[in-house]
């Protein structure tokens, strides 16, 4: 029942998404169940393996660039960059497909706001893909939108969320999507995600690129794009990233 009445509203989604040329309501794809179990993470952190190509070591931002090519003004202090909000999302200077992606992140210690608005930023594979970025202890949103959703699209298997101030890790093995020379759509994105040791995304397929408001899907881009991080306006921190290409 509950999955007739998901699809329903998926389908509404859609046609109304549709017949508005993408405005709408946001609420049509939000998927408040199931609640993911909390699973309480160990302790670890782990330093790039030999072959990886080290992202953000704690010192400079030499991999990345700002909003439009800007310079970067984030934070960048004690080993950890932290979004700056308002200045906009930083991307790598370099591509990337397949690969294996290691981040560890934080959200504020000072808990500030709720639901979406308490520690969100955005890890976006090949810069539309979001992994979510969110402080999800104790913070009520729709499943498919809390920590390790990637965003309205799958909601992650257990909340393995870390609390506010914590450090906390993504280890991510990504699959570009595949397109034919006519751009269409050969294989969808593939996802395995581990918060904090934890598997949270087994392997799924994604539905298209990330959308606040209606359904996704794909639009054919190239084998490589850079990684996004977001600012969502909150003061969320990454140190140690790193990526292996597979
Ligand atoms: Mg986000």
């Amino acid at each position: 029942m509950k999955k007739f009445l998901l699809i329903s509203l998926l389908i509404i989604g859609f046609v109304c998404s549709f017949a508005q040329g993408r405005k709408g309501d946001p609420k049509l794809t939000e998927a408040w169940d199931p609640v993911p179990a909390i699973v309480s993470p160990g302790k670890t952190s782990q330093d790039a393996p030999s072959d990886a190509i080290v992202l953000f070591n704690g010192r400079d931002f030499n991999a990345w660039t700002g909003k439009d090519g800007k310079k970067i003004e984030w934070m960048l202090e004690e080993g950890a960059m932290t979004v700056k909000g308002g200045t906009g999302e930083i991307t790598t200077r370099q591509g990337f497909g397949d690969c294996q992606l290691h981040i560890e992140w934080r959200t504020p210690a000072v808990v500030k706001g709720e639901g979406q608005g308490r520690g969100n930023s955005g890890i976006f594979l090949m810069g539309q893909y979001e992994l979510q970025v969110l402080d999800s202890y104790n913070n009520k949103t729709y499943s498919n939108g809390q920590a390790a959703s990637i965003y309205k699209q799958l909601i992650p298997l257990v909340n393995a969320s870390r609390g506010p101030g914590e450090w906390q890790i993504y280890d991510i093995i990504f699959i570009a999507p595949r397109f034919a020379p006519d751009g269409r759509l050969q294989s969808q994105a593939r996802i395995t995600v581990l918060h904090n040791g934890v598997l949270v995304q087994n392997n799924v397929a994604l539905w298209g690129g990330s959308e606040y408001i209606g359904i996704p899907d794909y639009t054919p881009h190239s084998m490589k794009e850079s990684l996004m991080l977001q600012d969502h306006g909150d003061a969320v921190s990454f140190r140690n990233i790193w990526i292996r290409e597979l």
